[in-house]
């Protein structure tokens, strides 16, 4: 978002919240669900050198969104959202989902014990592969490099690498090219030609990654048993965190069954529930959704951004994304005000655009 939109975007909320329109908002929705999608809750002082720094929401708003939470909505599990939506009977008024992805440790560490403080019940969408392994993605890798030796060096060398993609600072200015050469990676360079270039830089600049890092970003299975003795519940969001809309059939299979079984086996539990990687329209497909109902999953939670209602797809569940903001931007996007200011500003825009002519 340019500065000067988020500028005004803040204004208007602002003036929104402090106008009272808020309650008239939240009374509105008052009989949609909203499901919340969190990824990891730390101090952002602290060095999070292996992920996407945007995707980390502090202790201290954690605790104020939960405690808020509790007070004033209904949060119930993901389980009693699918019982609603497949039996059709009416949500508790302002209820919430809480959930998270990827099964990072500072879950356990920091978000488990307010969660266990304010009795919230909540999701944990788990990618396997990386539990009590020393394993990595390509994701991690690629901010592990940008933190120890630089975005800039990153991009001359994808550029020499890839000559189809010139001039990419200059296409894309510095302030989104972090988002944006993510983007690329995942979605543009072939997964095997993508691994073999990353390693060929780590060989290049001689980096190695310290294990007692990678030790400290995912859960181990002894966290995730404490946690799912005390009520958290847990779903699959594959083995390996693919685009699976990318992958052929057999291989997007086997990403949700492995990671399915690993956690039933460790858990002793069925697990029903799923969140696609990366979770935009076109990460998932027909298939997939296909693949899911055929393995007994009961819902899957997309991050498009909305309310869900009783006849919300349950194979496309809509998300809030909780980013860090101030506290009462929080209370204003889970009544969808941000969607809100948008179709204002759309249709302002449009309207001055026109007076020109
Ligand atoms: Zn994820």
């Amino acid at each position: 978002m340019g500065n000067l939109k988020k500028a005004i975007n803040r204004f208007m909320s602002l003036f929104f919240y402090c106008s009272g329109f808020y309650y008239i908002l939240k009374f509105i929705n008052r009989k949609k669900i909203r499901v919340l999608m969190y990824h990891g809750v730390d101090e952002r002082q602290t060095d999070f050198i292996l992920d996407d720094p945007t995707l980390v929401i502090s202790t201290k708003n954690f605790e104020e969104q939960i405690k808020y939470l509790s007070k004033s909505y209904n949060i119930i599990s993901t389980h009693d959202l699918v019982a609603h939506i497949k039996n059709k009977i009416s949500f508790p008024l302002n209820s919430v989902v809480i959930t998270f992805d990827d099964g990072l440790k500072n879950n356990f560490i920091n978000a488990f014990p307010i969660l266990q403080k304010y009795n919230v019940k909540a999701t944990i969408f788990l990618t396997t592969d990386y539990i009590d392994t020393l394993k990595i993605n390509w994701s991690n890798k690629f901010y592990y490099f940008i933190n120890k030796i630089g975005l800039n060096e990153f991009v001359e060398e994808f550029e020499r690498e890839f000559p189809a993609y010139p001039n990419l600072i200059e296409k894309i200015g510095h302030k989104n090219l972090t988002e944006n050469m993510n983007f690329i990676l995942k979605y543009k360079i072939d997964e095997n030609i993508r691994e073999k270039f990353i390693q060929r830089l780590y060989d290049k600049f001689g980096i190695k990654i310290n294990k007692e890092e990678i030790k400290h970003l995912y859960l181990s299975w002894k966290e995730i048993k404490k946690m799912a003795d005390a009520g958290i519940s847990f779903g699959s969001h594959t083995s390996t965190h693919p685009v699976l809309s990318l992958l052929d059939y057999e291989k997007a299979e086997k990403e949700i069954i492995d990671s399915k079984k690993n956690i039933e086996v460790k858990l002793d539990k069925k697990i029903h529930l799923f969140a696609y990687p990366y979770g935009n329209k076109d990460s998932f497909n027909s298939n997939i959704k296909k693949i899911l109902a055929g393995y007994n999953f009961l819902c899957a939670v997309s991050t498009i951004e909305g309310f869900n209602n009783l006849n919300s797809d349950l194979y496309e569940l809509k998300r809030i994304s909780i980013v860090d903001e101030p506290f009462y931007y929080f209370k204003l996007r889970i009544e969808g005000l941000e969607g809100f200011i948008e179709k204002i500003q759309h249709k302002a825009y449009r309207y001055f655009k026109r007076r020109r002519y």
